[in-house]
C-alpha cells in the first residue's frame, strides 16, 4: 500500500517513514540515476554523484547501484542518522516539523512492503532480494546488504546532436565540440560549474564500444540475470545525451521483441529531443515502440519558431512538433510529457507554445495529449528569469497571467499548478530583485554568452527575440577583466586565492611531512568532510587514499576550485551553520582552528557530529603576533567567524597541545596520533597535526541545537 487518499505527506511520514527511522528515504534503496558512460551513481538528483567502483563490480553487477557508498549512507539510515549527501532535504526539515522534504515525495511511489523490508529480519522474507541472495551464494561476493531497483534513470553516453544554451559538456557531445573547436566561453562570472570552460573530460565514454564499457556490461548482466533488473523494475527511463544516439537503446528494443512476457508491466521511457540527424532513425524509432512495454515519451521544448531553435541549438521546431504528432500517433505510445524549462529567453513565445500544446488536444483529446510540465532554470543563473530587468518580467508575467485566465480550464491539474508557479516565481523576481552588484554580473555574464553562441553557432539574438529584449540587450555592457583569478587580485581582500608555484612547493613538502607520519591513513575508503576547503588544494593529496568521497565545507564561493573539485561537491555554508548536521567518517580541519576567538567551539560543533576520526592542525604562532587580516569575525553578520573581512584580530584565543587533547577527551575523542612539524608551512610557522579517534563508549552526548 502507498500512501492512504486521506492522510496527509506529515501523517504518511510520521506513520510510514519516522515510525522506521528518522532519516529513512526509499530512493536510497529503490531509484538511482546511473551514468553508465562514465560510471558513475547517485540515489536521486540532489546528491552528488559519486564513481561506481569498478572493483565492486568484479562480482557484482548490481553494484552499478548498491556501491559501497550508497550502502553506508543506507545504514545511516537504518540507524537514524543523516547522510551528509541529502543535506538539501535536512535543510528542509530544519525549516519547521511540519517543512515537506524530497525525501517523502520520492519514498511516497514504493510500496511499503518493500519499504519494510530493508528493516525485515532475511527469514521473514520471501521477495525477490533474498531469492537474489540465494542465486549468489556461491559467488565470491556478499550480497546481503544489496537491494533490488523500482525506478532507474539511466544514461547510457553525453551524445547528443543539440547543444542547448543552458546546457553543458557533461551532456552533449555538441557542447564539447563548441569548447574544443572555438576555446572556452570568456568573461563569465557568475557561473561556478565551469561549464562553458572546460570539456569535461571526466563525463567521456570510458570505453569506445559497450564491449568494453565495464559499466554498461554490467548493466546487462544485472537486466538479464534471475531477479535483476528485468523482474523488479517498474520503470526505466533513458536519458542522455540523446539516448537514440546510443546502440544500447536499440538493444533494449531488441531485447522487449524478444521477450514479451519478462518486464511486461515495466514502463519504459526515453528523453529525446526527437529531433535526430537522420530521419531514418525517427522512422525506426516509430518502428520499435510497439515492442516497448508502456512506452512513455518525454522532451523538453518551450518556445516556438526561431526562439525555440535559438534556444535550443539542434532543434528544428516544425520538425520537432511533427514527431510529437507521428509519435502520438502511435496507439502503443502510453504517455506524452513534455518538459518545459523556463529561462529568460522562452518568456517570448511561450504563450504560443501553450497554445500550440493545447491544439494538439483537440486533435488527440486531452487523455492522450502530451502532459505538461514547467521547471525554471535556475543554472546557469544568468539564464534564469530573475536575471532580467523587473520592467520585462513583468511585461512576460501580464502576458502569461492573461493567458492563463483564458485557457486555464482546458489544462488539467497539476499544469495549472506548473503556471502559477511560474507566475509566483515571476512575482517573486519581480517583488524581490537580485542585489544591484549581482544582478550586474549576471547581465553583463547574459550579453556575454550569448555574444559568443551567435558568433560560434550562427545565430542572431536581435533577429529572433522581442523589440523589448532586443532593446535590453544592446543596452547592456560586458564587463571584461572579471576573469576569477583577477577579481582577486583586483580586491582589497587579498585571501591567498590563487596558490604560485612557489607555494605549491611549500604545500607538497609540508603535505609529504604528513604522509610521512601517516596523518591521513584513517580517510581510506571513507566519508571525508574538509571544513574551510577554500579551493580544494589538498584534495588531490586526499585521493590518493581512495577515501569514499570528499565533500568541502566553505561559506566563500569566489574560490577558484583546483582541478579535479567540483563546485558541486562544496558545500556553501559557515561550518557553525552546517556541521552539527553531519555525519562523516571523517572531518579535517586545518587552517581555521587558530584563527579563532572561540576555538573550543569549533572543537564541540565538530565532536557534535560524531566522525570516527577528526584530523586538525594547529599553529604556534604565540613567539610572533600572527597578522590575519584575511580572516576574522564577521563584523556584518553575527555568529559567522570566517570571512573575507580586512580587520586584523586580535582576539585570537591560542590552544595549547594539552587543552585540546583534553577537550577532546572530554569528548570521546582520544589521541591516536600527534606530530609536530617544524616546517616551511607557507605561513611560516611550526604546526602541530593531531588524529583523534572515537571511543566507542558513546557517553558524550551534546543535544541537537534547534
Ligand atoms: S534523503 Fe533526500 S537527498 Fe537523500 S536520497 Fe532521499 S530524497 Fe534524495
Amino acid at each position: 500500500m502507498k500512501k492512504q487518499e486521506s492522510e496527509s505527506f506529515k501523517e504518511y511520514k510520521t506513520r510510514v517513514m519516522d515510525s522506521k527511522s528518522a532519516t529513512f528515504c526509499g530512493a536510497k534503496w529503490y531509484n538511482a540515476t546511473i551514468w553508465l558512460g562514465h560510471g558513475q551513481t547517485t540515489s536521486c538528483h540532489l546528491p552528488a554523484s559519486h564513481d561506481i567502483p569498478l572493483e565492486e563490480l568484479k562480482y557484482n553487477p548490481s553494484a552499478i547501484h548498491n556501491t559501497s557508498h550508497k550502502k553506508k549512507m543506507r545504514k545511516m539510515m537504518l540507524e537514524g542518522d543523516r547522510p551528509p549527501e541529502c543535506y538539501k532535504c535536512w535543510q528542509v526539515e530544519d525549516g519547521g516539523e511540519d517543512k515537506i522534504s524530497d525525501r517523502v515525495f520520492k519514498t511516497i511511489q514504493y510500496d511499503e512492503s518493500d519499504l519494510n523490508l530493508p528493516f525485515s529480519k532475511r527469514e521473514k522474507n520471501t521477495r525477490s532480494v533474498w531469492k537474489l541472495f540465494d542465486w549468489y551464494k556461491n559467488k565470491t561476493r556478499k550480497r546481503n546488504d544489496d537491494t533490488f531497483l523500482r525506478t532507474l534513470e539511466v544514461s547510457f553516453d553525453r551524445a547528443c546532436n543539440f547543444a542547448c544554451s543552458y546546457c553543458n559538456p557533461p551532456f552533449s557531445t555538441t557542447w564539447v565540440k563548441d569548447i574544443k573547436d572555438n576555446g572556452p566561453y570568456e568573461n563569465i562570472q557568475s557561473d561556478k560549474r565551469e561549464h562553458y570552460i572546460s570539456t569535461a573530460d571526466w563525463a567521456a565514454n570510458v570505453a569506445k564500444t559497450d564491449e568494453d564499457n565495464p559499466y554498461i556490461q554490467a548493466f546487462w548482466e544485472w537486466w538479464e540475470e534471475e531477479g535483476g533488473l528485468v523482474d523488479t523494475l517498474e520503470e526505466i527511463r533513458i536519458t542522455g545525451g540523446e539516448p537514440i544516439m546510443h546502440p544500447s537503446v536499440w538493444k533494449l528494443f531488441d531485447w522487449f521483441k524478444n521477450n514479451p512476457e519478462r518486464g511486461k508491466n515495466m514502463r519504459f521511457a526515453i528523453n529525446s529531443n526527437l529531433v535526430p540527424e537522420k530521419e531514418k532513425t525517427f522512422q525506426k524509432l516509430l518502428d520499435v515502440v510497439q515492442y516497448a512495454p508502456n512506452f512513455e515519451m518525454f522532451s523538453s521544448c518551450e518556445a516556438t519558431g526561431a526562439q525555440a531553435e535559438y534556444i535550443r541549438d539542434g532543434m528544428d521546431y516544425e520538425v520537432w512538433i511533427n514527431n510529437v504528432k507521428r509519435l502520438l500517433d502511435q496507439p502503443k505510445v502510453k504517455k506524452t510529457c513534455i518538459m518545459m524549462t523556463i529561462n529568460a529567453l522562452c518568456l517570448g513565445s511561450i504563450t504560443d507554445f501553450l497554445d500550440d500544446m493545447l491544439a494538439l488536444r483537440e486533435i488527440y483529446g486531452k487523455e492522450r495529449s502530451p502532459l505538461l510540465s514547467l521547471n525554471p532554470v535556475y543554472n546557469p543563473e544568468f539564464q534564469s528569469i530573475s536575471t532580467l530587468p523587473t520592467y520585462i518580467i513583468e511585461h512576460y508575467n501580464d502576458k502569461l497571467k492573461a493567458w492563463h485566465d483564458k485557457r486555464k480550464e482546458e489544462l488539467g491539474d497539476s499544469e495549472n499548478v506548473w503556471v502559477t508557479r511560474i507566475i509566483d516565481h515571476m512575482n517573486r523576481a519581480i517583488n524581490n530583485p537580485h542585489p544591484e552588484e549581482l544582478l550586474k554580473k549576471r547581465q553583463s555574464d547574459f550579453k556575454s554568452f550569448y555574444t559568443q553562441y551567435d558568433e560560434r553557432r550562427g545565430k542572431d539574438f536581435r533577429a529572433t527575440f522581442d523589440p523589448i529584449m532586443v532593446d535590453w540587450y544592446d543596452s547592456l555592457t560586458v564587463e571584461k577583466n572579471t576573469n576569477r583569478d583577477e577579481e582577486f587580485e583586483k580586491t582589497e581582500i587579498k585571501l591567498e586565492p590563487i596558490i604560485t608555484d612557489e607555494e605549491d612547493k611549500h604545500w607538497k613538502e609540508y603535505f609529504d611531512q604528513l604522509e610521512n607520519n601517516n596523518i591521513f591513513d584513517c580517510i581510506k575508503k571513507k566519508n571525508v568532510l574538509e571544513i574551510g576547503t577554500a579551493d580544494g588544494m589538498f584534495w588531490k593529496h586526499y585521493n590518493k587514499y581512495n577515501p569514499s568521497s570528499i565533500t568541502g565545507l566553505d561559506p566563500d564561493d569566489r574560490w577558484l576550485l583546483k582541478e579535479g573539485v567540483k563546485e558541486s561537491d562544496i558545500i556553501r555554508e559557515s561550518y557553525e551553520t552546517y556541521l552539527p548536521k553531519t555525519g562523516y567518517d571523517v572531518i579535517i580541519c586545518f587552517g581555521l582552528i587558530y584563527k579563532l576567538h572561540s576555538p573550543i567551539h569549533l572543537l564541540e560543533l565538530i565532536a557534535r557530529s560524531r566522525p570516527e576520526y577528526i584530523i586538525l592542525e594547529d599553529i604556534d604562532f604565540s613567539t610572533e603576533q600572527i597578522s590575519l587580516t584575511k580572516m576574522g569575525p564577521n563584523t556584518n553578520k553575527i555568529g559567522e567567524l570566517i570571512v573575507i573581512d580586512e580587520i586584523s584580530c586580535p582576539h585570537v584565543t591560542r590552544l595549547s597541545t594539552n587543552i585540546i587533547i583534553s577537550i577532546m577527551e572530554t569528548m570521546s575523542y582520544k589521541l591516536e596520533n600527534n606530530i609536530e612539524l617544524k616546517i616551511k608551512h607557507p605561513s611560516k610557522y611550526e604546526t602541530s597535526q593531531f588524529v583523534f579517534k572515537r571511543e566507542k563508549h558513546e557517553n558524550y552526548r551534546l543535544r541537537d541545537r534547534k
